[in-house]
Order: structure tokens, then sequence, then C-alpha cells
């Protein structure tokens, strides 16, 4: 895809990268008025947000992120309004369900109440932890999914301190009565891959599981693909120029420009900006960790999976991990360094939603496990005998299948390094100073170069905020602008 608008040869303003931070930057650009220039190395936009027909013309698979609840919270998506730009959310009854072993299985609703009504003893411990977050959700979206440099009104602070604190200590667990509730934080909180109980597993628990209960965990209908699509078509309307097929080496390509963007990881911006940037900051990128990777695999199936606990067809997520104790105990294995005998499994199955996806007997299921770094296991074996763990018969419904190690995922999208799917761990330091200490984290020592990917605060997942404050960062220190009207 090459689209040129009017804009002039040199534009005010380029972004790399066209992840949905990079997308989000590029639209904030464009609407505030800009000529902007996106370049994109593959030969499609949307980096970690791209749907394809893997094995059949009937039936889309999301390649990197398929499950929403973070496009639906933040204020970037929100300021840009994807209904009216033709995108539908799907949300499942069920947000995420998780088998703990053969006969309990945690099921998170999203409805709160339907969620206390199943949790029977431990409903009203739930509903103490999630209700009042659910009440404050507003404010705590922007707390979690801001420039994390504010620090917490005295209210928020209050319900959220002490909440992480149990949760990111393990003491969620002796609070409740049965397995299925710190089985349900749990695999909420392995989200970031790291080792647990974390601070930071306990923060993503709380955010994503309170988001369960607010705006859902939704699935677009028709695939990710059409998030990509609505904010790359807005860009083009607003005079953007899109060049994909086109990897940047080189930020001397730009001297003239006065904004670049950079939609990369620390290694990306190390290999670019590097030769120019001070010794001090070079180390500090130098220095960035990577986390643990994720083994992808999608199956092509027949059917709805055969799970025994039949509520668990009402969720589009299911998190495989067994036991709390068991999905911390995999979580610090791979932290380790080692694999996991049994690896936590994120699955979506995204006809739990949205039944276009595909048919009734050919249906996309995507899945991947938690593995070490660059690791190069075809993890299709393990992630089926996960499932059919919960699921007996499931093996018998596969058409086909289709691995990408760890080790591979990178050169699928560059910022996925070792199969880091979060552009840099994800750990308190690197959160707070993320990708490195500096007191605005989207500005580096070079003039006119913003670093915009989720190796920036907030960090990971489709919010596109990481774009919106760089892009905020850009318009006002080089064109004395704000962001553009609702944003
Ligand atoms: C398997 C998987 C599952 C996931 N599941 C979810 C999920 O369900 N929900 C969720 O919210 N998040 C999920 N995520 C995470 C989410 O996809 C990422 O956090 C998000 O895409 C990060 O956006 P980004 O814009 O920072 O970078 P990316 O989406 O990684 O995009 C960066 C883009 O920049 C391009 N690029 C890099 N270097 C250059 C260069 N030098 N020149 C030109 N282009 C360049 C890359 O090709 C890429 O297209 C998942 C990720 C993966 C991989």
């Amino acid at each position: 895809m090459d689209s040129s608008g009017d804009s002039p040869d040199v534009p005010d303003a380029v972004v790399v990268g066209s992840g949905p931070n990079g997308l989000a930057a590029a639209v904030l650009l464009a609407r505030a008025g800009l000529a902007v220039d996106l370049h994109e190395t593959a030969a499609e936009l949307g980096g970690g947000a791209r749907s394809a027909r893997l094995f059949d013309a009937d039936v889309v698979h999301d390649v990197c992120s398929a499950v929403h609840p973070m496009a639906v919270a933040s204020p970037f998506f929100q300021g840009f309004d994807l209904a009216a730009h033709g995108v539908e959310l799907c949300r499942p009854e069920v947000a995420y369900g998780h088998p703990v072993d053969e006969r309990r299985t945690g099921l998170a609703y999203a409805d709160l109440d339907r969620t206390c009504a199943r949790l029977g003893a431990d409903g009203e411990r739930w509903r103490r932890l999630m209700g009042p977050l659910v009440e404050h959700t507003a404010e705590i979206v922007d707390l979690l999914l801001g420039d994390l440099r504010r620090p917490p009104r005295p209210s928020i602070a209050a319900l959220l301190v002490p909440r992480i604190l149990a949760l990111g200590t393990g003491v969620d667990e002796v609070l409740f009565r049965g397995p299925e509730a710190p089985a349900l934080l749990a695999g909420v909180a392995a989200h970031p891959m790291g080792p647990l109980p974390s601070l930071v597993g306990g923060g993503t628990a709380l955010l994503l599981g309170h988001l369960a209960h607010a705006g859902g965990w939704p699935v677009p209908r028709g695939g990710t693909q059409v998030l990509t699509d609505a904010l790359a078509a807005d860009f083009v309307a607003h005079g953007g120029r899109v060049h994909t097929s086109s990897r940047v080496t080189d930020l001397r390509e730009f001297t003239k420009t006065r904004a670049v963007l950079l939609d990369v990881s620390p290694r990306g911006l190390l290999e670019l900006a590097g030769p120019f940037a001070p010794p001090g900051y070079r180390r500090a990128l130098e220095n960035v960790r990577y986390g643990p990777g994720a083994a992808k695999v999608d199956f092509l199936v027949s059917e709805p999976i055969p799970w025994r606990e039949p509520e668990l067809a009402k969720a589009a997520t299911v998190h495989i991990g067994g036991t709390a104790a068991q999905v911390r105990a995999s979580e610090n294995t791979v932290a380790g360094g080692r694999r996991a005998e049994e690896p936590y499994v994120l699955l979506a199955q995204p006809m739990a939603a949205d039944p276009s996806r595909g048919l009734p007997h050919k249906q996309p299921i995507w899945a991947y496990a938690h593995v070490p770094n660059g690791d190069p296991l075809d993890a299709t074996d393990v992630v089926r005998r996960r499932i059919e763990r919960f699921a007996p018969g499931f093996s018998d419904t596969i058409l086909a299948s289709r691995a990408i190690p760890a080790a591979e995922l990178e050169s699928y999208n560059a910022n996925y390094v070792g199969g880091d799917i979060s552009g840099a761990a994800v750990t308190l330091r690197q959160l707070l100073a993320r990708p490195v200490v500096r007191w605005n984290p989207h500005t580096t020592p070079l003039r006119g170069v913003y670093l915009c990917s989720s190796a920036t605060p907030p960090g990971p997942g489709v919010h596109g905020m990481a774009g919106l404050h760089a892009a905020k960062t850009a318009l006002r220190r080089e064109f004395g602008l704000a962001l553009p009207a609702g944003w």
C-alpha cells in the first residue's frame, strides 16, 4: 500500500512503525494539521494488530492481539470513537474463564453479580475486591493507562494500593476459600509474563480483572485487523502518507523533518539512534531487559472446543494454568529461563462472541504458551495437550495448525525481541523507567526524536496510549500545538 496526499516532499513529522501506538500517533499528528509520513517494514500495516486467513478463505485468525479490554477503556480509542468508524466490538457473556482442574472452573462473567453468584462463598469477597474498582473505572484507567508520571489521587490510591499489595504478595489466596477466585486472578496476573506474585502482576490483575466487569473483554467483529484498518483510513483521510515495505534503517533520512516518532523496541531505537545518542543513553538502552517469550499456535478446528465445563464455550478468552499455585510455579520457571512442563497458555476462541470469524465446521482457535525468551520450541503439541486436559476430544477436532516459536516472532515483527511481546520486560523498574530513567520517557536525547511504542508507558496492549503520550509531547515541543479536539 502506498498513498500520497497533497503533502510536501519533506513532511512535518514521520512515524516509523504502524502498530497501534504508531498509528495512534500518526492519526493525532495528522488530525492536528501536520503533514505526516508513516513507514512500516511489513507489507501490511498493524504490527501487533493484524488478522489473516491463515488456513482457509472462510476463517479469520488474529496473528497477534485478539482480545481488547484495553481498546474499550483507552482514552485514545474513546476519543477516536471506534463505533463511528464502523468497528463493532463483540462482548462475550464470559469475559474470561479458567479451568482449575477436572472438576472446577473459574468464570469471570461480564456481569459482576453473576460472577459473584457463581463463586458461591467467595462471591462477596470478589465483589469487595472488584466492585469499587468498577465504580471508579474511569479514574483507574486514567491512572494506569496514563504516562505513569502523575501520583494517583488519594481516594484512588486508597482503592488501589492495598489491593495491589494483597495480590502482589500472594495474600489474596488466603482471603478466598475456594480455588476458583485465586486462579482467576493469577491467570490475569500472568498476562505480562514474569515472576509471580509481583506488584506488576497484581496491578495487571486489577486493571484487566475489573475491566471484565466494566467495558468487558471484547473481540472486534471481523478480527483485530478492523482496528488497524479504521486507524489507517482515518490517517489517510487526514492527509497522511503511508509507506509499507519500508524499513527505516537510518535516521539521517529525516534530518529535515521536525518530529520523528519511533514505534520501535529499545533495541530498534539503539540501532536507529545509537550512533548519534550520548553514551549514557546508549548504555541504558543496552541494559534494557526483555521478558519471556510467546510461543504462538493457531488451530483450525471442526467444531467448538469440547470443554468439560460447558460455560467455557461462552468465553472468548480462556486461561489454562491450573490452580493459582500452578500458574505461579510455571511463570516463575519460565521467568528463570527454563521451560515449564505445563506452561501457562492464553487461548482465544473468538467465535464465542463473533460468529463471523468462520463457519460452524471451520473455526479459528488462537493460543500462545509462555516460554523462555528466544525459545525455538514449536509449542503445537504442548498447547494441544494443555487444552485436551480440560476438553477431552479436542485433538480430534483439529483440521490444521501453525506454530510460530518465540525465537521466530521477531522475524515477523522486529519489536518482539526473543518473542517478548511487551516491547521490554514488564517489571516494576521497567514500568516506572520505561525504557530508561527519564522524566519524559517518550523523549530521547536526540532533537525531534520521540519513542512511542509499548516500550514506553503505559506498556503493552492495544490501547494506543503510548502513541498518544508521545504525540502530545511532540506536538507541544516541536510545533507549539495541543492534541486535536476530542482528546
Ligand atoms: C501473540 C500476541 C498476542 C497478543 N495478544 C494481545 C491481546 O489479546 N490484547 C492486547 O491488548 N494486546 C495483545 N498483544 C500485545 C499487543 O499486540 C502489543 O502490545 C501492541 O501491538 C504494541 O503496539 P506497538 O504499536 O507498540 O508495537 P507493535 O504492534 O509491535 O508494532 C510495531 C511496528 O513497527 C514496525 N517497525 C519496527 N521497526 C521498524 C523500522 N525500523 N522501520 C519500519 N517499521 C518498523 C514493525 O514491523 C511493527 O509493525 C499481543 C501480542 C502478541 C505478539
